[in-house]
């Protein structure tokens, strides 16, 4: 999913359950399982080169990964004090997708950064249509907006 589904869920996550040692191990497989979902994401398109990595790069560096911190910033962090919780969730949901980045973005396939790019690739879903590929991020936002 996009980063903004993925950074809100850990936020969401690691703010009800204040022992990392729970919070990091759960949001790590909130990541997955929201991979799981057919999604539309920036990378979509880049394995079958409909799509190339540089505008993937851009479009993640310059709108989903801003909108990730100024989403869970609005819903988290906007009128309360700084919460480390907040932005662990944040930074942990978005991990598997830090890890790809090596593999995606600079060719850099060596052990264990290639077998996690498999894993990940074997756990996720997508699909080309920007509505039903749009549509579940939006609903897991609004749950967390809902639920927080
Ligand atoms: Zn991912």
């Amino acid at each position: 999913m996009l980063s903004i589904a993925h950074g809100s869920t850990g936020a969401f996550i690691a703010s009800k359950i204040p022992n990392p040692l729970i919070s990091i191990p759960l949001v790590l497989a909130s990541h997955y399982a929201e991979d799981r979902v057919p999604h539309w994401d920036v990378g979509q398109g880049l394995t079958s080169w409909k799509k190339s990595r540089k505008i993937a790069f851009m479009q993640e560096l310059f709108i989903d990964f801003p909108l990730s911190i100024a989403l869970v910033f609005f819903i988290f962090q906007l009128g309360h004090p700084f919460n480390w919780h907040v932005w662990m969730g944040w930074f942990v949901g978005l991990f598997p997708d830090f890890l790809e980045f090596p593999y995606l973005f600079m060719d850099l396939r060596f052990t264990p950064i290639k077998q996690l790019a498999a894993f990940h690739s074997w756990v996720h879903r997508s699909t080309p249509n920007k509505l039903w590929g749009l549509l579940p991020q939006f609903l897991v936002i609004l749950l967390v907006m809902l639920l927080k």
